[in-house]
């Protein structure tokens, strides 16, 4: 008899975020087919990483743990295969497995992606085009783009699986990554038009720690000739080369998501044509946030909003209504108790999330969390982005940058005491001015204090020892 326990379809882009998407209101792209799944079932307002980085978010995700637990703090870490995982848990309930695409967490020995019937994976970061592939620790050149060949691979294993066992296929795109190279189909869009600006395309860094001065990831200085693909354009004022390196970098961004988004489509319409729709879940996210402009930025890291926010939509008729849209906050360490519980099998008791599946009617039952716990460790390493941790609540956001090692070469420029930020989401949405220091907010900070120990210690993490703190 065939078993008829739900299917799960994880679709994750790389770096992909909300505000380009047409289903979170994006003023600068349309994404007919993300929307699609937004529309048959519930979009999630409040997702959140915590680590706004490639290889760390991914364990997050498969594990259900914190980064200090899975070991996998920074891009250099690999994920060690003989953790729990949540596919493997599938996989032994019964489950077929798939892992299609870029994977990031490391090749051989323990690190080759474990818990999957098959997989076949970009190495590393991968290419856009002709990109080298391991299936199944095979390699080899597949030509084409990687979006299409990712996809292609990923319906070709749904069309040979076992009809009667339910399945997991995680699809993971390389896009819309750095180094932003479209491909054909979508080369010319936006060629005669002008993306808007974000409002914090020009900010002067003013009114927060020295962080966001020092990181080295401006649109106005920081791309590469690789990232801008075309000489900068001779006797632009400084104002306007800023604009136009922006719109470089911000079309060809667009135009890999909007490759993505006719995959998807691909993936939703093989769902529909089989029938499978009503008894799949469906998932599109992105391992974190990005910056598109915003605060003079591209890349992430930071635990300022658009790099902390995750895309989250969730399509899954059994037990999700049309069109819904839930406010509650909910992290990446819960997506695999999540799966789990919706699958009716029990999670690891290593794992550290939360099920959200009793958000799936739209509210946020009494007693969800109001807050979480944010660390990013990789400091000064890539984009010279300080080493924090943090807490968000639903009003602020408290961030401590723990000059980890500041003493570094390299680094002389750099302050060697630790700082503190505190923004009031409410007064300031766009994190423009830090409010720690006003005496108004005295109070907020004790109590931030107080909850960023609280989740520390819940967690399992420490705190950093400064050696000059007292
Ligand atoms: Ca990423």
């Amino acid at each position: 008899m065939a078993d008829k326990r739900p299917n799960i379809v994880f679709i994750m882009s790389d770096d992909h975020a909300s505000h380009a998407m047409s289903c979170y209101g994006s003023r600068i792209n349309t994404t007919p087919n993300l929307d699609r799944i937004a529309e048959a079932g519930m979009r999630f307002d409040n997702c959140f990483c915590t680590n706004s980085i490639c290889t760390p978010s991914r364990a997050a995700i498969l594990t259900g743990t914190y980064n200090h637990v899975n070991g996998v703090t920074t891009l250099a870490s690999q994920l060690d295969g003989r953790q729990v995982t949540f596919p493997k848990l599938l996989h032994s309930a019964g489950y077929q497995t798939a892992m299609v695409g870029k994977w990031h967490l490391g090749h051989g020995g323990h690190a080759d992606p474990t818990g999957f019937d098959y997989w076949n994976v970009l190495p590393g970061q991968g290419l856009y085009h002709d990109p080298e592939m391991i299936d199944m620790g095979e390699r080899s050149v597949v030509e084409g783009y990687t979006t299409d060949i990712i996809t292609d691979i990923s319906l070709g294993w749904l069309r040979d699986r076992d009809p009667d066992r339910p399945f997991l296929l995680m699809c993971h795109h390389k896009a819309p990554h750095r180094p932003w190279d479209p491909d054909d189909k979508h080369a010319d869009m936006y060629e005669d038009e002008d993306v808007p600006e974000p409002e914090t395309l020009f900010d002067d860094y003013a009114n927060r720690a020295a962080a966001a001065a020092a990181a080295k990831m401006r649109v106005s200085r920081d791309m590469t000739d690789r990232d801008l693909k075309q000489p900068v354009p001779e006797g632009l004022t400084a104002d306007d080369e800023t604009r136009w390196k922006y719109q470089r970098y911000i079309k060809d961004y667009l135009r890999c998501v909007a490759s993505i988004d006719d995959n998807v489509g691909r993936i939703l319409d093989y769902l529909d044509d089989e029938g499978l729709a009503d008894d799949t879940i469906v998932v599109y996210t992105s391992d974190q946030g990005f910056f598109l402009g915003d605060h003079g930025w591209y890349d992430k890291r930071f635990m300022y909003e658009e790099s902390l926010r995750m895309p989250f939509l969730m399509r899954y008729p059994r037990e999700i209504d049309a069109g819904q849209v839930c406010d509650g906050m909910i992290l990446n360490v819960d997506f695999a108790q999540t799966f789990l519980d919706c699958l009716g099998i029990d999670a690891d008791e290593r794992m550290q999330g939360s099920s959200f599946r009793p958000l799936m009617g739209g509210d946020a039952p009494d007693g969800w969390r109001t807050s979480m716990y944010y660390r990013y460790w990789m400091h000064l390493a890539h984009h010279h982005v300080y080493a924090h941790y943090g807490v968000r609540t639903l009003r602020h956001k408290l961030i401590y940058y723990y000059a980890d090692g500041m003493d570094q070469p390299g680094s002389a420029d750099d302050t060697k005491e630790p700082e503190w930020e505190l923004f009031d989401l409410e007064h300031d949405p766009m994190e423009l001015n830090s409010v720690y220091h006003d005496p108004a907010y005295a109070d907020v900070v004790k109590q931030l204090k107080a909850e960023l120990d609280r989740l520390q210690r819940r967690v399992g993490d420490e705190p950093y020892d400064h050696p000059s703190a007292s």
